[in-house]
């Protein structure tokens, strides 16, 4: 079995049910992506706005694709009507923006909110205390075409198991609260997306839904 086909299905055998594998093919060219396709695999991961343009018009029409990278307001436009899912919307600058250009197009754009959760400096990502604040203030009858499908999360680049499993577990705490309280009885806020190819075995036991995974299936990057 060629390296890529053996490396998904070694992933896939620990993945439980309900965990589903977003194969990260950023930087990676579209012959990888199609050899990950022929192994079966469908979702990938791509965070550049046009890398992910390109790869879309030469790849198989029933990929799923899925933004995974920081999104720049001004690259809205290439994403939207594309990305089945916009993992790492971290700013309400961002959110209208994602609703102004799905308004136009009349879509609802699945997005994941993301979380600030390792201890390294915030560069992305709402605080917990925003993400209250956020849902407190009512902000998102402002984006009814922004349909919000849950909540995605980084952990600190560390060694220290524990302190990893500590900030997923935070994530799946927060994901838990705001769910029961905005989203009672609605199955539509689902997904927990958390998890590499460093620490996915771990946010696997804090209750992800959606692992990210590049390297351990392409190789480094
Ligand atoms: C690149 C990237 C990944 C994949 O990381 P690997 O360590 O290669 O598995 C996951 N999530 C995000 C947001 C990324 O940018």
């Amino acid at each position: 079995m060629p390296a890529i086909a053996r490396h998904i299905q070694q992933i896939k055998d620990t993945l439980p049910s309900g965990v589903r594998l977003v194969a990260v093919s950023k930087t990676h060219p579209a012959s990888l992506v199609q050899e990950a396709y022929e192994a079966g695999q469908r979702i990938f991961g791509e965070s550049r706005p046009q890398e992910l343009t390109q790869k879309a018009a030469h790849l198989p029409s029933d990929i799923e694709w899925h933004f995974i990278g920081h999104l720049q307001t001004n690259k809205v436009k290439q994403v939207v009507g594309l990305a089945r899912l916009i993992h790492a919307v971290d700013s309400e600058r961002l959110l209208l923006e994602i609703e102004k250009e799905a308004a136009k197009r009349a879509l609802h754009v699945a997005c994941l909110l993301q979380v600030h959760i390792a201890a390294e400096e915030a560069k992305f990502g709402f605080s917990p205390d925003e993400l209250h604040h956020l849902f407190a203030q009512i902000f998102f009858s402002k984006t009814p075409h922004v349909q919000l499908a849950g909540l995605m999360g980084m952990a600190t680049n560390t060694d220290d198991h524990k302190q990893v499993s500590r900030e997923f577990r935070g994530l799946k705490h927060l994901f838990d609260q705001i769910k029961q309280t905005y989203f009672a009885g609605e199955a539509s806020f689902c997904e927990l997306s958390m998890g590499m190819s460093g620490d996915y075995r771990l946010a696997i036991d804090e209750g992800s839904t959606l692992v990210r995974i590049g390297t351990a299936i392409f190789g480094e990057r």
